[in-house]
């Protein structure tokens, strides 16, 4: 007897979880995966941050903590923690109460809740995100029922921003639209604005009544410093956005499957606050009812002890720093190996994700030929390289381009 779901169509694929599948089913001693954005040490593993660690087993053994309902805006000292550490302390917004955090499920479902908010509180209609972007943002927008649309960001064959590009297409916006923008790191290009840019892109956004939706999902992970990489949100605040920015702590924290995120809401004044809560709390409830509660306490705990804030600290610097010491790698050995290319724009690139400029053809060679496996738009995580595969990778990736 035919289901009742035999009409049901076959979704496309997810690509960055099909190519871990592969990955994992993948016999060949000298695979490597490129593809998936999480933080691998020089042995290739995944890494729990010691202070993570050196929380949980406190939280293992504290009688006060249980497993009660958290409030539907989550838990109170994580966001307040979460909006200090990306505005800082003595930001005026925070002193004059003009912000506010919600607590979400990773960055995915803070992207979500600000554009289900501003759908149905503010009449939105459209977003536009960046061309090319993190493959998520268009789906999110358009699941939440907005009409997406791109502004230019990348220029392939220049290998750099397009800014004349971008300029136009924010020009040319609606009045009212919602501009994603990457606060650091830019996935998946590498590439952040400079602040004179940023300085340019704030000037259109007043000026044409943009709403920006900052999405930060790489604080820390950019420069190593959590200040340096909350530069572009905070020009923004002092310009006197009112503006959601979307927290990620999945990278930071090396919290990938704990979800937790922060939406940080600034506003000019903090009688809206309550009203933007309660809505924002409606959406929430219908949604996931409450959020849980582990990864907000670790987060929260670390940042309000500023001893163990220290210590993270040096730990979210030891992950840039491996980063950038694999990118200098990589693009020294390419250059030895006079692979044909100048190579800069993996120097140039700061964050996880390096946009190599392989055409698909040269990677479909780097997956079928190499077990390398990588997005096929050419990025690469470079947490996924090591001492031991990058002279393997580069290897593949100049046989690739010699090849086609
Ligand atoms: N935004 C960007 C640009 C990302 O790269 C990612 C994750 O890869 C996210 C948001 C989502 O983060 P999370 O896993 O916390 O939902």
């Amino acid at each position: 007897m035919a289901s009742i779901f035999s009409d049901v169509k076959m979704g496309p694929t997810i690509e960055v979880f099909a190519l871990t599948r592969r990955y994992n089913e993948d016999t060949c001693p000298e695979k490597v995966n490129l593809g998936v954005g999480a933080y691998r040490t020089d042995e290739g593993k995944p890494w729990v941050l010691p202070m993570v660690t050196q929380v949980e087993r406190q939280m293992a053994l504290d009688p006060t903590l249980n497993h009660e309902y958290l409030p539907v805006a989550g838990l109170p000292a994580f966001r307040a923690a979460a909006c200090r550490l990306m505005l800082g302390s003595d930001n005026p917004a925070i002193l004059e109460n003009r912000v506010e955090g919600i607590q979400v499920q990773g960055g995915t479902g803070g992207i979500r809740l600000a554009i289900e908010f501003l759908k149905r509180n503010m009449d939105s209609k459209v977003a536009y995100v960046s061309n090319p972007t993190w493959g998520n943002h268009k789906t999110i927008a358009s699941s939440a029922g907005l009409e997406v649309r791109q502004y230019r960001y990348w220029h392939p064959k220049e290998l750099k921003v397009d800014f004349n590009g971008l300029v136009e297409d924010l020009k040319a916006a609606p009045e009212g639209a919602v501009i994603i923008l990457h606060a650091v790191a830019h996935n998946p290009t590498g590439i952040d604005l400079t602040m004179s840019q940023w300085k340019e892109v704030a000037d259109i956004m007043q000026k044409r009544k943009l709403f920006p939706l900052m999405d930060c999902a790489y604080q820390g992970f950019a420069s190593g410093d959590l200040d340096a990489d909350a530069e572009a949100v905070r020009y923004f605040v002092q310009r006197g956005f009112e503006l959601f920015i979307c927290q990620s702590f999945s990278k930071n924290f090396g919290l990938y499957n704990e979800r937790i995120g922060n939406l940080c809401i600034v506003t000019k004044t903090p009688e809206v606050i309550p009203q933007i809560r309660s809505q924002m709390e409606i959406i929430c409830r219908t949604i996931w009812s409450n959020p849980s509660h582990h990864g907000a306490r670790i987060v929260a705990t670390i940042l309000d002890n500023p001893a163990s804030y220290q210590e993270w600290k040096q730990q979210v610097m030891t992950m840039a720093t491996r980063i950038k010491e694999m990118r200098k790698m990589m693009c020294s050995k390419l250059r030895q190996k006079k692979t044909p290319g100048s190579w800069n724009h993996i120097l140039e690139q700061i964050g996880m994700f390096s946009f190599t400029g392989l055409s698909a053809d040269q990677v479909r060679i780097m997956v079928e030929k190499y077990h390398i496996y990588m997005l096929s738009n050419g990025r690469i995580s470079m947490a996924g390289l090591t001492t031991k595969n990058v002279d393997y990778v580069v290897d593949a990736i100049h046989d690739a381009i010699e090849a086609t």
